[in-house]
């Protein structure tokens, strides 16, 4: 296949979506990339990225990697606390001579250095994927906005509420691990010292961790465990989305001012949900990567570093393929195993820490 004559579609312009079209850009491909916000998604929290996601983004682009590297705070020590502050085990992270740090690093860090990448004139904003249709010659894109997209191969790139997936496999459900969660990022340089990892184990219904962004910034996530009620099955956040007191109380008082202290605007709130491991990641010229084809529980930290490994395959297949078919083929064959293993070994984490699954169907966003 030529790069030069193939035409990739890509849906979704979060971390796998910016990454796949920049690596295919700079291979030859002729890349569109469709966002449905008016701007990317810089928004969001703290990430552990870990050094295979790290080493995924080297393997693709070695700048992209060195950027990230000064972006953030090497993880240095993980520490477990009990809900009173005593700490139940500290472990100092080790990294060989030419091994790759994990890095704590703010999500939008890591898109703006992506999105840096990519030349402007490839990203279609305001662009909302609304079905496609596809015939042995191409695949076209339909989107809200009346417009349309034809090509040879159409990437779902859509995270965990995808759309496109409905093209691979129909009326997948997402399941509720039973938590809301709370996630922000504060200006506090004590809390979280230098590459520090504090997780408040679970108990009494909540689950706590802290870390240092680097640049004077910390980063902190939340957990409740809490029931749905019928009317916000499928919902992305409750509408009240204040922190109960009494579930913060729960935490001792240095942590709890850490979350205190937080502007609202810098406080995202979701439910957790995951997905089942699909039983296929392609149909005919279609084809999903990142939380569109295997979102996970974050009890792994393997989500955006599994979604850099999509690209890096798929980058790969397209370039030995000789046809779409095969190639796509070719690529859920390697990746299938791989991803089926984080969603299940991640989902055992959370449900080993008190965390239930619940199938529920996607209400609108
Ligand atoms: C609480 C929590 C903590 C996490 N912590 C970590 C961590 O520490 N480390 C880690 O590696 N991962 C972590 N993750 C997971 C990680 O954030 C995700 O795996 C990763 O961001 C997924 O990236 P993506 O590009 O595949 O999808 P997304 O980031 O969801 O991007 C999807 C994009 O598609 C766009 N889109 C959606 N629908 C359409 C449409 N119809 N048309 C056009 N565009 C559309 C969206 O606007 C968005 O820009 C965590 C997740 C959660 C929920």
């Amino acid at each position: 296949m030529h790069a030069s004559s193939c035409r990739v579609g890509i849906i979704g312009a979060g971390t796998s979506g910016v990454y796949l079209a920049s690596t295919l850009a700079r291979q030859g491909y002729q890349v569109d990339l469709f966002e449905r916000a008016a701007q990317p998604r810089t928004d969001g929290c703290g990430i552990l990225l870990i050094s295979s996601g790290l080493e995924a983004l080297q393997k693709g682009n070695p700048r992209l990697c060195d950027q990230l590297l000064k972006a953030g705070s090497p993880a240095k020590k993980f520490e477990f606390r009990n809900l009173r502050g005593g700490v139940a085990n500290s472990e100092q992270a080790t990294y060989g001579p030419n091994e790759i740090p994990a890095m704590l690093i703010h999500r939008r860090a890591i898109l703006e250095t992506l999105l840096d990448d990519l030349s402007p004139q490839l990203l279609h904003l305001n662009a909302e994927f609304a079905s496609v249709t596809q015939t042995e010659q191409g695949v076209t894109a339909h989107f809200k906005n009346g417009q349309s997209w034809e090509g040879d191969v159409l990437v779902g790139c859509d995270g965990i509420f995808s759309k496109v997936r409905d093209a691979v496999v129909p009326n997948i459900e997402v399941s509720y691990l039973g938590d809301l969660v709370w996630r922000g990022v504060v200006k506090d340089e004590t809390f979280c010292p230098d590459g520090d990892f504090i997780v408040y184990m679970r108990g009494r219904g909540i689950y706590s961790n802290f870390f240092d962004l680097g640049q004077g910034q910390t980063h902190w996530g939340f957990f409740i465990e809490r029931e749905q009620s019928e009317s916000e099955r499928g919902t992305h956040r409750p509408e009240d989305t204040a922190i109960p007191p009494q579930e913060l109380e729960k935490l001792p008082h240095d942590a709890r001012a850490v979350i205190e202290s937080t502007p609202p605007q810098d406080i995202v709130t979701n439910f957790s949900y995951d997905i089942d491991p699909l039983p296929q990641l392609h149909q005919g010229r279609v084809v999903l990567i990142g939380d569109a084809a295997h979102a996970k529980s974050p009890s792994r930290a393997r989500g955006m570093t599994a979604g850099f490994e999509d690209v890096l395959a798929l980058a790969h297949h397209l370039n030995q393929g000789t046809t779409i078919e095969q190639t796509l083929a070719q690529f859920q064959a390697e990746r299938m195993p791989i991803v089926h293993e984080y969603q299940l070994s991640s989902r055992e984490v959370s449900r080993k820490t008190g965390r239930t699954g619940k199938k529920t169907q996607v209400k609108a966003s």
